[in-house]
């Protein structure tokens, strides 16, 4: 068939683009690439060989070759694994399906060109690393099963091209035409056999595939002959004692399992024996993957059992909120050919999963007892996934129980973050409750009108940012026997006697004021649900609070976002009885209650709450015209 032309998806060719202009000091991360690559391919084979063994043909070797040739100034990666169709060679090559694409375009641009490899392996370049050393790359592959073979062919600037072609047996061979700063160099020579061999034995060593590679040796008569040999150890790493295995081994060993560009900020190996015999081997990222809380990324743990890989992304055994573990669990005690299915009702696997979910939190316990910036480090990264692990399970005290002194917030006091262990031992004895307030940054918090009798009389305030913030708070309800109170809701009160003196005064007044109260209400035409005195503002007019329970104006917000209007938060005006704008509605108050003086100022006082809220009056024209004829007073 004669060659067909298509175009990178656009998104495809930035990234491209900026892979082949960047400068990487790891030139050599190709291999490790690309050798991962082939190794999933073998195992994707394997795990559909367990349930259709035709599809070996009879070939039962999984391997891989790798051929550095100085001759044709290539290196050629090979593998007999799946292998793909032309049809998923255009969706899996030609295409990037991750939905963090354009976040992580956009954080490239902000950064201005400046791309790091940290900013990639976040990512994860895989196969286009390849053009960071060649000029041209060809890829010729067979879908197990399948007679027809496609060649997919690049020089990495925009186009491709495929062809149908002959291949004797299936899975994929990658040639690499390399650039010439990578042939017959003293650095990164790429067709030396003995330098590409220590690469491999560097970066891919516990590939549990053989990785095989051509030596010429020669005999004692100086004849040369082709020796295969396997340069991977194959050992699995979990499998050797603890003690023995050095730091940048298991590093080594994520990076090229799980296709990380760095070190995982966390590893966590663990072995169980006695009912349940098992072994894990953990890390947690060195940071979430760009598309951790889209619905497009995979959580699982890979399972082996009894050493031989099963399975890729078994789901089953952390929950939903630890999805930025990863890593692996070998064990004797389940059975080979286990199907998804059979695994989502093992109790084997439940029993593990529950393990190794209190393992995880534990270690973490461990690490803010003892390593308190490597904590925050984490929390920076992961934090989110524990809150909304709280926010989960909020029905399940156990659950909640175990993740809340996790927990971090910023608070009012500095600029540090606190446990809520921290928070309550820095109460005052008169305060009974958490007391927390809701705003998209400290800034806005700090200025809320609400805060000034707070900072005045010392009392410390969580800061609630991210919008998870509330619904973790909510669904915690209470930590110890402190419950959490929101400064914006119309429950709040303080409990030192000070405050609640001011609160019966001000009840007291309130109801010289009955009339008045209900009539702001009455021109507010049904936009709040009450209007009343408030004891909480200091020198600011006004404020708006919500109802005691149902959604917070944050919480309306987020539904908002979500497409779900009907969650609406129910809206209190409170008022500043000690404030001159009091004392001015009052009076235009006794001109008449239907007088347009008096409803234009009314509608102004919801104006200024609203937008100290951050939300936009219905109708800000009318607003700003109202807010204008008064200036031109
Ligand atoms: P990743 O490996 O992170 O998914 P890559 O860009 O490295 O990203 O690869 C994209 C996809 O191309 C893989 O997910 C896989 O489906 C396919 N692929 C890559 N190399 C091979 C191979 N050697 N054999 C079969 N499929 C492959």
């Amino acid at each position: 068939m004669s060659v067909e032309t298509l175009q990178f998806q656009a998104e495809t060719k930035r990234l491209l683009d900026l892979v082949i202009n960047s400068i990487y000091t790891n030139k050599e991360i190709f291999l490790r690439e690309l050798i991962s690559n082939a190794s999933d391919a073998l195992d994707k084979l394997h795990f559909e060989a367990l349930t259709n063994s035709e599809i070996l043909s009879g070939d039962e070797n999984f391997e891989i070759y790798v051929i550095p040739d100085a001759e044709t100034k290539t290196i050629t990666i090979s593998d007999n694994g799946i292998g793909m169709t032309r049809g998923e060679v255009i969706s899996n090559i030609g295409t990037i399906a991750q939905s963090g694409t354009k976040a992580f375009l956009e954080k490239i641009r902000e950064s201005e060109g400046k791309i790091d490899e940290e900013l990639i392996g976040q990512f994860g370049v895989g196969f286009y690393s390849a053009f960071i050393v060649a000029e041209k790359v060809e890829l010729i592959t067979r879908r197990a099963g399948e007679n027809s073979a496609v060649k997919w062919t690049s020089d990495g600037a925009g186009e491709y091209t495929l062809e149908d072609t002959e291949k004797e047996s299936r899975g994929t061979t990658i040639i690499l035409h390399l650039k010439d700063e990578f042939c017959g160099g003293e650095d990164f020579d790429f067709t030396n056999t003995y330098a590409v061999e220590n690469l491999i034995k560097k970066y891919s060593d516990f590939i549990r595939y053989p990785i095989k590679m051509n030596f010429e040796v020669e005999d004692a008569d100086k004849n040369k002959t082709v020796e295969v040999r396997t340069v991977n150890s194959m050992q699995p790493l979990w499998t050797r004692n603890k003690a023995d295995i050095k730091q940048e081994e298991y590093e080594e060993f994520f990076k090229q399992q799980f296709h990380e560009w760095e070190a995982p900020q966390e590893i966590l190996h663990t072995r169980a024996e006695g009912t349940m015999e098992y072994t894990a081997l953990l890390c947690i990222p060195k940071h979430a993957a760009m598309n951790l809380y889209y619905s497009d990324y995979e959580a699982g743990l890979q399972l082996y059992v009894r050493h031989v890989f099963v399975m890729e992304k078994c789901k089953d055994f952390l929950p939903d909120y630890l999805r930025f573990v990863k890593g692996l669990v070998d064990s004797p005690d389940l059975p080979l050919n286990i199907s998804r299915e059979l695994l989502q009702q093992s109790r084997e696997v439940k029993k593990i999963g529950k393990a190794l979910e209190k393992y995880i939190l534990k270690q973490l316990a461990k690490i803010l007892k003892n390593e308190r910036e490597r904590y925050e480090t984490f929390w920076a990264d992961y934090g989110k996934a524990l809150k909304i692990g709280v926010y989960n399970n909020a029905y399940d005290e156990k659950a909640k129980d175990d993740l809340k002194d996790l927990l971090m917030f910023t608070t009012s006091k500095d600029e540090k973050l606190s446990t809520l262990a921290e928070y309550v031992s820095r109460m005052p004895e008169s305060q009974t409750k958490i007391y927390c307030a809701i705003g998209k940054d400290k800034a806005t918090i700090s200025q809320m009108p609400q805060m000034e009798l707070l900072k005045e009389r010392g009392i410390e305030v969580l800061y609630l940012l991210d919008p998870v913030d509330e619904f973790c708070i909510d669904s915690l309800n209470k930590y110890e026997d402190k419950e959490f109170q929101s400064i914006t809701r119309e429950d709040f009160e303080l409990d030192d006697a000070e405050s609640q003196k001011i609160k019966s005064e001000v009840a007291e007044l309130a109801k010289s004021y009955e009339v008045l109260l209900n009539d702001v209400k009455d021109a507010l035409s049904g936009a709040v649900q009450e209007v009343r005195l408030t004891p909480h503002l200091k020198t600011g007019a006004v404020c708006l609070s919500t109802g005691a329970n149902g959604p917070s104006l944050n919480m309306e917000k987020t539904f908002a976002a979500m497409n779900n209007p009907f969650f609406k938060a129910v809206r209190i005006l409170e008022l500043n009885p000690n404030h001159a704008l009091f004392g001015k509605l009052s009076g235009l108050h006794s001109l008449g209650k239907d007088t347009p003086e008096f409803k234009n100022f009314c509608e102004l006082l919801y104006a200024q709450a609203l937008l100290i809220e951050g939300i936009m009056p219905d109708k800000p024209v009318e607003v700003a015209n109202k807010i204008a004829e008064l200036m031109a007073k």
